[in-house]
């Protein structure tokens, strides 16, 4: 297919039937659709490393990137990490990266309510990743570490003094994550006027021998018992691409979002109208885009990227 058509056909709508194999492009159509963004963003895991491994040549051609005068950015669901700690990590690995290049879901769920001038506390659900982001913009906050119930169920409901400062609640990830914290978020967001924001919705880390509950199962927990939807910071959901149009004036229609997850990754970039490349090292591959492509749904094949390889490191002889 010719390149300028995969282009013309993303432009003119969301719900493509078929992704591009990358391998079945000429060189020069490989460079035509490299010269149609000038913003990239980029899933981490699965997609440029694998826990603390990078995945092969993924170190360069980000760094092609960079070099070539594409803008980047890092756009993860982790809010474990605050910006700084992506950055510690990224340029030990071999990338050319600093905190402007990271879209953490901490430092968005900050942005978030700094924007909104903000200035009561927050109860946190989660980790020193959100705390620190808060932190950062000048925001109070309380709720994070263990919290287990002490004594009788009873005599925990009768012991919680409601913080009345508190104004807003963010879940994110929390390891201590438990009853006590549950009904805590809950009561605090039994006042409508309470900010429910969410960091993110994964359901589990992907592990081949056990399962890790993800945030959206923490997420889910609270949302459950205080019967109110939070506003969701991370992937699939458009409030990144609010910050990065505001931010730094992106140009979505010239923004490729590359990913290895097409419910998270290749939605997102449909929510905001980007190009979209899957890549095959972490959760999904080309059998799974030929399952969605033969599905009737159309929410579905919303999951459909626009192109797709087996790894990042397949552009590099194109950068
Ligand atoms: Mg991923």
């Amino acid at each position: 297919m010719n390149i300028s058509r995969i282009v013309i056909r993303h432009l003119s709508t969301m719900y493509k039937d078929s992704a591009t194999n990358l391998a079945s492009l000429k060189p020069i159509e490989i460079k035509t659709w490299l010269d149609s963004f000038d913003t990239v963003l980029t899933d981490c895991d699965g997609v440029i490393w694998v826990e603390n491994e990078p995945l092969p040549l993924a170190t360069a051609v980000i760094n092609k990137f960079i070099e070539n005068g594409k803008k980047l950015f890092f756009v993860t669901n982790n809010s474990t990490k605050t910006r700084s700690e992506f950055v510690a990590k990224a340029v030990e690995l071999g990338f050319n990266v600093d905190v402007d290049n990271i879209i953490s879901t901490a430092y968005l769920a900050a942005q978030y309510l700094k924007a909104k001038n903000f200035n009561k506390k927050v109860y946190v659900i989660g980790t020193t990743g959100i705390t620190k982001e808060l932190e950062a913009v000048g925001i109070r906050h309380i709720g994070i570490g263990a919290d287990n119930l002490q004594g009788t169920l009873t005599e925990a409901v009768r012991n919680f003094n409601p913080d009345p400062d508190v104004g807003a609640v963010i879940v994110g990830f929390d390891e201590h994550f438990s009853f006590v914290k549950m009904m805590k978020a809950a009561s605090y967001l039994n006042d409508p006027e309470v900010i429910f924001i969410g960091t993110n919705t994964d359901e589990r880390f992907p592990r081949p021998d056990r399962v890790i509950p993800g945030t959206g199962s923490i997420v889910n927990a609270v949302t459950t018992c205080a019967e109110r939807t939070p506003t969701v910071m991370g992937k699939p959901n458009k409030y990144i691409c609010d910050i990065l149009e505001q931010q730094y004036m992106i140009n979505p229609e010239r923004t490729l979002m590359i990913g290895d997850r097409c419910n998270t990754d290749v939605l997102l970039g449909k929510n905001c109208g980007f190009q979209t490349l899957l890549v095959e090292t972490g959760i999904h591959n080309a059998i799974d885009v030929e399952k969605f492509s033969r599905s009737d749904d159309s929410e579905i094949k919303r999951m459909i990227p626009d192109i797709y390889c087996s790894k990042l490191g397949d552009l590099l002889d194109h950068l």
